[in-house]
Order: C-alpha cells, then sequence, then structure tokens
C-alpha cells in the first residue's frame, strides 16, 4: 500500500493513499483520524486511521473518483520545498523544474508561479530562522 504525505499550502498534513487524498479530523492518543478531502464536497464516507504512519484501519468507500492529477501536484509542491531547502537555486529556477517535471493535468492544479515563489521564499526565511535559533 503506498501512503504518503503531503503538505497543503497552508501547511496542513495530508495523506494520499490509492489516487486519495484525506485530510486530518483529529488526533487521539497516537492514532490519526483522516477523512477523505471530499467528504463535505461530495459528502463521501470513506475514513483512514493510521497509527505511526501506517494505516490501521480504513473504513467507508469513496463515492466519487481519485484525483490523480491533485496527487501529483501536491507532490511536485513537496519537491519544490525540498528544492528550496536544499539548494541555493532562485525560485524561479525551481518552479520552472518543477512545472517541466509534473504532467499537463498535474501542472493545471499547481498554485500559481507567484504563489510557489512566495512559497520557496517563505521555506528558507523558516529554515534561516530554525537554523540562527539553533546556534
Ligand atoms: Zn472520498
Amino acid at each position: 500500500m503506498d501512503i504518503t504525505f503531503v503538505e497543503s499550502e497552508k501547511g496542513k498534513k495530508k495523506l494520499c493513499l490509492d489516487g486519495y487524498l484525506y485530510i486530518k479530523d483529529k488526533t487521539v492518543n497516537n492514532k490519526i483520524y483522516w477523512k477523505c478531502e471530499m467528504c463535505k464536497k461530495m459528502k463521501c464516507s470513506a475514513r483512514v486511521i493510521t497509527v505511526n504512519e501506517s494505516i490501521q484501519k480504513r473504513s467507508g468507500n469513496h463515492n466519487h473518483a481519485g484525483d490523480a492529477a491533485e496527487i501529483d501536484a501536491a507532490k511536485a509542491m513537496e519537491k519544490v520545498k525540498e528544492h528550496a531547502i536544499n539548494s541555493q537555486d532562485t525560485p524561479h529556477y525551481i518552479v520552472s523544474c518543477a512545472s517541466m517535471e509534473v504532467s499537463g493535468a498535474a501542472a493545471v492544479k499547481l498554485p500559481s508561479v507567484s504563489n510557489m515563489k512566495r512559497t520557496i521564499r517563505n521555506i528558507r526565511a523558516r529554515k534561516k530562522y530554525w537554523t540562527c535559533f539553533a546556534k
């Protein structure tokens, strides 16, 4: 089972599983309850419970198709963030790398170029802050 986590633009963690995205519902002790991202929009009842980043329980069925393009876009943004932290490349270069890598369908789902550049600058500013803090 392919389970991955991505971060939304607002810094919220999302779970990707089998082509669907889940948002965090609640955390109880070490269990994290996730609900399908379409729970409101489509009244989807699919739920997942994870413990230590592995799946413990799944319930409900999706009443809609998964959105592979959206997941690709979310994963591409993860790469952008990593790239931003691990290199000195310009935001412009990082964004152009990301747009080249994703499929056409996913490219449509990516945030705007100016938005991505801002994300890169924010991440680097935060990293700088923590580096100073650690000293
Ligand atoms: Zn669903």
